[in-house]
């Protein structure tokens, strides 16, 4: 009898297995639908430099309008990065949509960077750099305003092809952002072998830096790597004007988080740039505490 009942809960896996393929499998297809009906949009976020208020850039962020809702990456990106076919076509329509986003803002007078987040089977598509070609053949002003957001775990699954990638992107003229850094241990090593120009330090970190000793030291360690390296820091999910302060002293200049702004659709940006004020206690002398 407990045989039985092992081989109906056995049984009850199998179903819910299948079930769950069946659900990435319908999704697939309705995101593939979503792309060629126009489903899918670009919203923008801005990244700060919080040590004048200046805007720096922006970062899309793919959303999927769909029946008068909104979906966000996290209930389709991950069932849509387990096909290469799709991440590579969803790819190449936010590097087209970003890039004539840049034409646009230029057109307006706004010299905003905008990053684009590419997914690891993208990347390691030799077609990738290909699809940078296309896009920067129809917009060649925007060429300079365009960066490339890679996850550090990305990176790290494949160096050597990801930096022959990247150093494409950059010998075109692009910009590089190793994102949600501090989640793949990614080493000293690895980040100077990535001809990268930002380092964008995981949400996870920036939340807990003002309450846990261990994520101030990710972050202040990640700091000092950058400076020697040369890099732009780019701290994600900033969401209190304490937590910029800290970041500021410790030499993290540019900011990006609800506290700012959230992701708004590209229409909305040019009105919370004109009302955009950093707060009092990020401005003034730029002195870090940090070396
Ligand atoms: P990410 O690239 O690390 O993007 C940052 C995410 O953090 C965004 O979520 C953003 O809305 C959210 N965020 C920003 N500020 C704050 C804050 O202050 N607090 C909190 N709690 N969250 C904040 P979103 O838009 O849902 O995107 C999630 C992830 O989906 C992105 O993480 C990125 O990995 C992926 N993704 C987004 N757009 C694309 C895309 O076009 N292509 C690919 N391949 N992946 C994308
Ligand atoms: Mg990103
Ligand atoms: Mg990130
Ligand atoms: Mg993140």
């Amino acid at each position: 009898q407990a045989k039985d009942a092992g081989r109906g809960v056995h049984r009850l896996f199998e179903r819910d297995r299948e079930d769950h393929l069946h659900r990435i499998d319908l999704l697939q297809r309705e995101f593939l639908d979503a792309l060629e009906q126009g489903e899918l949009v670009l919203h923008y976020q801005p990244k700060v430099d919080m040590s004048n208020g200046s805007i720096w850039g922006m970062e899309a962020l793919i959303r999927w309008r769909r029946d008068g809702e909104l979906r966000m990456p996290s209930s389709f990106i991950e069932a849509v990065e387990l096909r290469a076919q799709l991440v590579r076509q969803l790819g190449r329509y936010v590097l087209e949509a970003a890039a004539m986003q840049i034409d646009h803002w230029l057109a307006a007078g706004y010299e905003w960077y905008v990053s684009v987040n590419i997914g690891a089977q993208h990347l390691l598509d030799p077609a990738f750099i290909d699809d940078v070609d296309d896009v920067l053949r129809r917009h060649p002003t925007a060429t300079p305003w365009l960066q490339i957001e890679v996850t550090e775990q990305a990176a790290l699954r494949d160096l050597v092809t990801t930096r022959r990638a990247l150093t494409a992107c950059r010998e075109r003229g692009l910009a590089v952002a190793l994102d949600d850094y501090g989640t793949g241990h990614a080493s000293l090593t690895y980040l100077q072998e990535l001809p990268a120009n930002q380092i964008k330090l995981d949400q996870r970190f920036v939340g807990r830096l003002l309450r846990e000793p261990r994520a101030l030291a990710i972050i202040a360690g990640t700091l000092t790597s950058a400076r020697l390296l040369n890099l732009d820091v780019v701290a994600e999910g900033v969401e209190s004007v304490e937590q910029g302060e800290l970041l500021l002293q410790l030499g993290c200049q540019i900011a990006q988080g609800y506290l700012i702004s959230h992701p708004l659709p590209a229409e909305a940006l040019a009105a919370w740039a004109a009302g955009w004020q950093p707060p009092a206690e990020w401005m003034g002398d730029e002195k870090s505490v940090w070396f």
